[in-house]
């Protein structure tokens, strides 16, 4: 990698580009504008004398770039960056692209650095195939990892990007570990040509708080090194060299982003209690416990979803009841006195995991064998986790919650799986909680509208918007074209959020909500004026869901609630919500997690 162009052409006129608003704030700099180009590969054949010492050359590679990885993570703080790198270290130990680059240098007599770009093309080849966004993104960390691989085989150690402390750095497209060493130059900002609002640079640049526009189509011709750029990443703009009052206006607007950032995080810590005396408890949504501080970091009261499906995935082998009741110890006794609400496995379709042997090929994973209904089926799998829970719960408030249930049957077989690791638990004389809190998720259709009869069996219930608005709409939660349809102000979405919350209240059993609807301040006032009580959301946008909770009356949210709830379109239904609390909460919008408030007006 190298940086291209010199000082900025300063005649060059105003430019202005817009693309995805990837990570919100606003940076203000000198453009460091670099030009990736790919590796030189040789393709040299080697004498099958010598292809040991060239698989020990490849293999002390691969060594190098994990360790080259490990030092960039370790220099980070916890984080969803740092489960990004994770992933990229675990797939340089993948064995099948391993084994197969050895392949190539043993059997074909390749040179390690050409037997690395062919395999790593041949698993590009793989991916471009599969339209998916998920592999999409397997596909660009594939290369970056590959160009790694092949710089050190080579000894180019010239791919750290060193951008001056407070520059925009402007680039085709950036690696997770490339974004990470970003954060450490402190630069101002980000913008790429390539990528989009969930490819994995702009993840972690959300997570490591640099504003990014990400998708800037034909960037690279306009900047040049020195120009000074603007990055809007609350709007999706970049402006090269602004003109006149602009940059200003420009820095006015940075400043009072920053005031603000800076005021909602200092009351992180302070309860989300309306100016009418509603009570709203704000938790955290965890995956992994490596991230375990960002919810105490944030102000989170307790961790409203821990999506322990994670512990199936990228290893080799199946999480035991030991690991399980260690792994929930750890995380109630960080939270107590808050909650814990530990969900069990919620493996399948978009969450796969190798430990868990499928009996054949699903048409449609989505509604096929996963979640409970995998667990159920995989019951010693299921009972080793329920029985590490319960015996973990004996040193904390840890509560147990069933996924995708969508019958009362489902719902009591699951409940009975929790009694037999109980009474199993009591026949082996082990020490475990009698009084665990079950819940369940409501994220299908029927599990809504019957969830008076789900009700009567818990002790509480979680709406699992992501899949709700998902089943119930029958839209694909990630795939891009139909994006539009994806509506969580629905009226369908509305009636069974209001029906839930009220069957709920009925039963005198709490109600959360913890899909991604949890953490846009757009809805803050839509969930609570429709009856939720709890929200769990991404740990950092805690502080501005009840920063906004703080500056409401509970009867302000409920008019909302009941204006929007007489609509009969998702746009009508927006267009209110958008206006009430673009007036009131200007600042907080811009700070919105998920889609930027801006692409609804
Ligand atoms: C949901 O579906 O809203 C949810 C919280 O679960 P996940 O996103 O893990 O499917
Ligand atoms: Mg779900």
């Amino acid at each position: 990698m190298s940086e291209a162009g010199s000082e900025g052409a300063r005649t060059a006129p105003r430019h202005e580009r817009s693309g995805v608003a990837a990570s919100s704030g606003i940076g203000i700099g000198p453009a460091y504008v670099i030009d990736r180009r790919r590796v030189h590969v040789p393709r040299t054949k080697i004498e099958r004398e010598v292809a040991d010492d060239e698989v020990r050359r490849f293999q002390e590679a691969m060594r190098a770039t994990r360790q080259q990885i490990e030092v960039i993570k370790g220099r980070l703080p916890h984080g969803e960056h740092r489960a990004i790198l994770k992933a990229q270290q675990m797939m340089l130990r993948d064995p099948d692209l391993i084994g197969r680059v050895e392949v190539l240098i043993r059997e074909e007599l390749r040179g390690a650095e050409w037997a690395v770009a062919t395999a790593a093309d041949e698993v590009h080849e793989m991916l471009d195939r599969a339209d998916d966004d998920y592999f999409r993104e397997r596909r660009s960390d594939i290369m970056f990892l590959a160009e790694r691989v092949l710089q050190a085989l080579l000894g180019d150690h010239t791919h750290e990007i060193t951008p001056p402390a407070g520059s925009v750095v402007i680039a085709h497209d950036l690696s997770p570990a490339d974004t990470a060493h970003l954060h450490r130059c402190q630069v101002a900002g980000i913008v790429t040509a390539a990528g989009g609002k969930t490819s994995h640079s702009a993840i972690m640049a959300r997570s490591l708080q640099i504003p990014a526009v990400v998708g800037v189509d034909g960037i690279l011709g306009e900047v040049m090194t020195g120009d000074l750029v603007v990055v809007d990443g609350v709007r999706g703009q970049v402006i090269a060299r602004p003109e006149g009052e602009e940059l200003g206006e420009h820095e006015e607007e940075r400043d009072r982003y920053d005031a603000f950032e800076q005021r909602v995080q200092r009351e992180h810590a302070f309860p989300a209690i309306t100016e009418d005396g509603l009570r709203v408890m704000s938790r955290a949504n965890l995956s992994l416990t490596e991230d375990i501080e960002l919810g105490i970091r944030y102000g989170a009261e307790g961790i409203g979803l821990y999506r322990s499906e994670y512990m199936y995935m990228n290893r080799d082998a199946l999480p035991r009841e030991e690991e399980h009741y260690r792994t929930a110890k750890m995380v109630i006794r960080r939270y107590a006195p808050y909650p814990v609400i530990f969900r069990t496995f919620d493996l399948g379709s978009d969450k796969p995991s190798k430990l868990i042997p499928f009996s054949k090929p699903e048409a449609n994973p989505a509604m096929g064998l996963r979640s409970l209904r995998l667990a159920l089926r995989q019951r010693e799998i299921f009972l080793d986790q329920l029985r590490g829970l319960l015996r973990a719960a004996v040193h904390g408030p840890l509560r147990i919650m069933l996924p995708l249930v969508s019958s009362l049957e489902e719902l009591d077989a699951g409940l009975e799986a929790v009694a037999e690791a109980r009474d199993q638990l009591e026949s082996a004389g082990m020490a475990y909680a009698n009084d665990v809190p079950v819940g369940v998720m409501i994220e299908t259709p029927s599990a809504a509208i019957c969830a008076d009869l789900l009700a009567a069996r818990v002790d509480f219930m979680s709406i699992g918007t992501n899949d709700l608005i998902q089943y119930t709409l029958a839209v694909d939660r990630d795939n891009d074209d139909v994006d539009y349809l994806y509506q969580p102000l629905h009226p369908a979405i509305l009636r069974l959020i209001k029906g839930v919350a009220e069957a709920g209240a009925r039963h005198k059993v709490p109600v959360s909500l913890c899909g991604e609807m949890a953490a846009d301040p757009r809805f803050t006032w839509v969930l609570i004026g429709l009856g939720i009580t709890e929200l769990s959301m991404s740990p950092s946008a805690v502080p501005v869901i009840k920063h906004i909770i703080r500056g409401s009356t509970a009867a302000e949210m409920r008019a909302i609630a009941a204006q929007v709830l007489a609509t009969t379109t998702a746009r009508e239904a927006n267009e209110i919500v958008l206006a009430a609390m673009r007036e009131r909460f200007p600042e907080h919008l811009k700070h919105g997690g998920g889609r930027s408030a801006e692409e609804e007006g």
